[in-house]
């Protein structure tokens, strides 16, 4: 079945395929925006990772093809669940480095490190029938200084315990196995597996 993915990164499309091949064999073959010639810039103006998900979702399902989508980031409860949906841009610009800055700088002095990744993943159908809905997320603490090298984004201060690393110090495959976005297509590969019939609906 052709999906299209709310994305123009390549990177991104190969990834998510290699996750949905890993669940599901070879049911999906993941398109990206260009791919089916969408090129129109998508106003991510939702206010939850799952409102924007589905904005993307339903542009890519524009295409007359089921459109998936995720949105993902990090929230810290000692900070009102900042940076959310602002993950990306929280010090202004797409900037690693200056988000995770930033972030140090707001915990100074917090005790509360408590942080947690989530990742809404949403399967809209282009003849309307119901969304397929997915979340995943991983819980852990925003260490004082970065460790590691692998990853992207907050990686380098997240801190997974039961791995006694942080996400940035572990493989791909060993990230994927804990991640929001791991669980998140654990979670969507079970359900649109019910929905195509590929498995017996247990409830
Ligand atoms: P996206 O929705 O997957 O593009 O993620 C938005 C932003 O959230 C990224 O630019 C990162 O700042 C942050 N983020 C999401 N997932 C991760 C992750 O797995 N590791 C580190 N940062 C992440």
């Amino acid at each position: 079945m052709t999906v299209v993915l709310a994305s123009r990164n390549k990177g991104k499309v190969a990834e998510l395929q290699r996750l949905l091949t890993a669940q599901l064999g070879d049911v999906i073959d993941l398109k990206s925006l260009d791919d089916v010639g969408i090129t129109e810039d998508i106003e991510e103006n939702g206010t939850t990772f799952e409102e924007n998900a589905m904005i993307k979702a339903t542009a890519a399902a524009g295409s007359g093809y089921p459109g998936l989508a995720d949105d993902s980031g990090l929230v810290v409860p000692a900070l009102n669940m900042e940076p959310g949906i602002y993950s990306a841009r929280y010090a202004g610009n797409h900037d690693d480095k200056a988000n995770n800055a930033l972030l140090l700088k707001k915990l100074e002095g917090i005790g509360d490190r408590r942080a947690a990744f989530i990742c809404s993943l949403v399967m809209v159908f282009p003849d309307g029938s119901a969304p397929i809905r997915a979340v995943g997320a991983v819980e852990g603490e925003i260490l004082l200084s970065p460790r590691g090298e692998n990853g992207f984004g907050y990686d380098p201060l997240f801190w997974y315990d039961p791995a006694g690393k942080t996400l940035a110090e572990l493989s791909a495959d060993e990230k994927n196995a804990i991640s929001h976005r791991g669980a998140a297509v654990r979670m969507f590969a079970r359900k649109f597996a019910r929905r195509m019939g590929l498995v017996e609906d247990d409830g």
